[in-house]
């Protein structure tokens, strides 16, 4: 109990002294300035670095061993350059189109995309796939390039069903064409690993528009990314 009262004191103070100044400064800029577009990754992880060394202090970590010393600057780095680098827009693919020379007027089906985000209710991991089409009007996208955008929406923390329309939403506007569809299937480890710990099931969100919504599309589809 003496221990973590002094353990609790020194958690106050840290909140006061570094946190709490930290916290006020950017969050005056926050009022004035979009705060993803204004708050640079550096002040970012500055900050995030001094709340995380609360939370470990608070779980009677001690931050003096060499081994968890470190980690409340990995963890911020972790998360501004890494897990939530999608919260940047400095960091959004550039897309770049191609003419359809080729007169291809099918679908085109970019399948098993490996998905890693963050449930926002829990900050713990969302780890599927990614199965993505569209029917080109006139260009065609990299396929690189479906995987950047996918990556793009997922570094953030996330509901699956936002993750869906966000991504079926921006390869409608690269593509100029209504017809995509993006299905998304994945384990939420606040489902797997606690909570209810069902590690059997998985969460199916889908997104059809255009050509997509027509059965017979949307069958051939499904059927391709069995
Ligand atoms: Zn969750």
């Amino acid at each position: 109990m003496k221990n973590n009262s002094v353990l609790y004191k020194n958690f106050d103070e840290i909140f006061l002294d570094e946190i709490e100044t930290d916290y006020s400064s950017i969050s005056e800029k926050v009022s004035q300035e979009d705060e993803r577009v204004f708050i640079n990754d550096d002040e970012k992880i500055k900050v995030i670095a001094n709340h995380f060394k609360g939370i470990m202090q608070a779980l009677g970590l001690d931050l003096n061993d060499d081994s968890l010393k470190g980690t409340p600057q990995r963890v911020a780095k972790m998360y501004v350059k890494e897990f939530f680098s999608g919260l940047n827009p400095v960091n959004e693919p550039k897309i770049t189109l191609f003419e359809n020379k080729y007169q291809y007027n099918k679908m085109v089906v970019e399948k098993d995309i490996t998905l890693y985000s963050y449930c926002e209710h829990h900050f713990v991991p969302i780890i599927g796939k990614v199965h993505v089409a569209y029917i080109s009007k006139g260009k065609v996208i990299g396929l690189s390039k479906i995987n950047r955008l996918v990556q793009y929406y997922a570094k953030r923390p996330q509901v699956q069903e936002r993750l869906t329309n966000q991504i079926a939403k921006a390869l409608r506007k690269a593509l100029g064409t209504e017809d995509v569809a993006v299905v998304i299937d994945a384990v939420h480890l606040c489902v797997a690993s606690r909570g209810i710990k069902d590690t059997g099931s998985s969460t199916i969100t889908v997104q059809y528009s255009g050509k997509f919504i027509n059965e017979e599309t949307k069958h051939e589809f499904l059927e391709l990314i069995k």
